[in-house]
């Protein structure tokens, strides 16, 4: 199964990325994961990334895209792969369409979680992650059982440097601008399965897998 995973900052992308790959036994690709593993690295492209992220700015396309196309051809995209946080320009997809047809392969849904900005916010501000495994939580919506333990490794939880207000205003911005035509794009070829973000984490999940197999 070869998919991606549109929607805008907050909408829980992540959150249920983790479950789809579980299900499908295939790769969760983040681009900001991947950013966000090099800063804390200290590596060169973390340094570059990490400006453009603090501003709640697109990192550009040139450098997402040739991270991505290296990550496609890694074995364990052998049975599919699932992109969490890109393509976000129509640029990024055109590209992700040329590379894919280059190695012979098609897209077989884009799943596109709505939700309204009024909502992201407060979801994105309360986001927690575990320093060693990645689970996200959020301090009203989906709490650890131990305030700032993860509950799978007791590992302590921090706030993303981006999860702020003010840059979390500008990501929705940007969403819009840049990243919103993508789902005319992915409508005309006829990919998109529509998922009402507002639900319960459960519920979304289980309207996903119903989606996938269903239609
Ligand atoms: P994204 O990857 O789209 O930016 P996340 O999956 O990280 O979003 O979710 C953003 C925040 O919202 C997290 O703190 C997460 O725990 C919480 N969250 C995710 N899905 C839901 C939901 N259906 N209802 C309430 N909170 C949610
Ligand atoms: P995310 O973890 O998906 O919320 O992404 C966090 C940040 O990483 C974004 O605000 C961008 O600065 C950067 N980023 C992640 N994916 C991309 C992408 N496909 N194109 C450009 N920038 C990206
Ligand atoms: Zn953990």
């Amino acid at each position: 199964m070869r998919l991606i995973l549109l929607g805008p900052p907050g909408a829980g992308k992540g959150t249920q990325a983790s479950a789809i790959v579980k299900k499908y036994n295939i790769p969760h690709i983040s681009t900001g994961d991947i950013f966000r593993s090099n800063i804390k690295e200290g590596t060169e492209l973390g340094m570059k990334a990490k400006g453009y992220m603090d501003k709640g700015l697109l990192v550009p396309d040139e450098v997402v895209v040739s991270i991505v196309k290296d990550r496609l051809t890694h074995d364990d995209c052998a049975n599919g792969f699932l992109l969490d946080g890109f393509p976000r320009t129509v640029n990024q997809a055109e590209a992700l369409d040329a590379e894919l047809s280059s190695m012979g392969l098609k897209l077989d849904r884009v799943i596109n979680i709505e939700a309204d900005s009024s909502i992201l916010i407060e979801r994105a501000i309360g986001r927690r992650i575990c320093k060693e495994c990645g689970a996200t939580y959020h301090i009203k919506f989906n709490p650890p059982k131990v305030e700032g333990i993860c509950d799978n490794d007791g590992s302590s939880l921090y706030q993303r440097d981006d999860d702020i207000e003010e840059t979390v205003a500008t990501r929705i911005n940007v969403y819009l601008e840049q990243t919103q035509p993508l789902i005319d794009y992915y409508k005309e070829k006829k990919l998109i399965l529509n998922i009402d973000g507002t639900e319960s984490i459960d519920d979304i999940f289980n309207n996903i897998i119903e989606g996938l197999e269903n239609n």
